[in-house]
């Protein structure tokens, strides 16, 4: 703070300048650095930010004794902190402004120019959309502007009148002493008119609810839980700011087939036990329709097998994650005889060759059995 000019050299007043003196002097040099006068000017908006903070100073009398005495260095301590920014001068100085200049003397306020409300809505995809994208409309609920009578509240034809109690400016200014006060005229809400015959479709309020339609595309991969944000699809703003986003809350429905982990989808497929000794081929869903799958000799029940890259896209980054197959080995029901027989037989044979092996290996395989090691 040290290096910081002489808040009296920067107001261009003397030591003893009066309250008004002081007041005069920083409405010329806000009026004359003033941003929307200077936009883009570096110079002059650090001019605006030094005048402002010179005049905070100077315009308390309990900070102006304590910057007599001790200077900026007095200060530290106290509360003041200078303005990062115009937001912050603007926000601070909101009254004094109105107070100096007199709004609407052709200064937009800054400080108002709020951005639109954001706006959250829901929507439910089925899983093969998700899984692969889709492109929707929804409604959303939304405040516009009035088409009727395009914002003003004014019905077609007529004319506002001036506000009797303000005439017209939009303030009140008391004075009390020295000090005058400058309040929003309640009777118009500060725009100086009274809407007298007001616009039907919106009562006068100059914006309307509708249900706005919108196209969402939504990105293939979402999960339920994500939220797409659509930038400056939400409320619009009602001075002049940008308007707000709308955020779609994402939730995915179950799959009679698939179900999802992660970027991986699962499903079962049932396989005869013929089949799954033999191996086979077969005809498996997939996101994007069936696809044939080899199913190895002596597959077993539980087996997974997994079809790469046949899974969810990925959200993030590149790729697909895979399809994993799990098997299931159905035991048949309801055997005719000729297959009970082909059964039987079947087990005979497998008996047969049992107990080949073990006359074979037996001697061999109880002898190390019992061998301890
Ligand atoms: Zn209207
Ligand atoms: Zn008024």
């Amino acid at each position: 703070m040290n290096d910081k000019r002489d808040c009296y050299d920067i107001l261009g007043v003397s030591r003893n300048a009066s309250e008004e003196e002081i007041k005069k002097s920083y409405r010329r040099l806000a009026l004359k650095y003033h941003p929307d006068r200077n936009p883009g000017d570096k110079e002059a908006e650090e001019r605006f930010k030094e005048a402002a903070e010179a005049y905070e100073v100077l315009r308390d009398p309990e900070k102006r004794e304590i910057y007599d005495h001790y200077g900026h260095a007095g200060l530290q301590g106290t509360g003041f902190h200078g303005f990062k920014g115009f937001d912050d001068i603007f926000s601070s100085f909101g009254d004094i402004f109105e107070d100096l200049f007199g709004f609407g003397g052709g200064f937009r306020s800054r400080r108002t120019a709020r951005k639109g409300a954001d706006l959250q809505c829901k929507l439910k995809l089925s899983f093969l959309d998700a899984a692969l994208g889709v492109e929707k409309e929804i409604e959303v609920p939304r405040v516009e502007t009035c088409h009727s009578c395009d914002g003003t509240g004014v019905e077609t034809g007529f004319h506002n009148e001036t506000c009797g109690a303000c005439g017209g400016k939009g303030q009140i200014v008391r004075s009390q002493g020295f000090i005058r006060v400058a309040t929003t005229c309640s009777n118009c809400g500060g725009t100086g008119e009274i809407i007298t015959h007001p616009c039907k479709e919106c009562r006068g309020i100059g914006r309307v609810q509708v249900k706005k339609e919108i196209n969402v595309n939504v990105p293939p991969g979402v999960n339920t839980g994500i939220n797409l944000r659509l930038r400056g699809q939400g409320e619009r703003s009602s001075n002049g700011g940008p308007p707000g986003d709308l955020y779609v809350q994402i939730s995915v429905e179950g799959h009679d087939f698939f179900e999802r982990q992660g970027d991986d989808i699962i499903c079962r497929v049932a396989v005869s036990v013929v089949d799954a000794a033999l191996g086979t081929t077969i005809e498996i869903p997939t996101l994007e329709g069936t696809e044939k799958m080899h199913i190895p000799a002596g597959t077993q029940h539980g087996d997974i097998l997994r079809l790469r890259g046949r899974g969810i896209p990925k959200m993030k980054g590149q790729g697909r994650g895979d399809q994993i197959v799990m098997v299931d080995v159905r035991i048949p029901t309801n055997l005719n005889r000729r297959q009970e027989e082909l059964l039987k037989e079947f087990a005979s044979l497998e008996m047969e060759e049992r107990n080949e092996r073990s006359h074979l290996g037996g001697f061999f395989s109880t002898k190390s059995k019992s061998t301890s090691f």
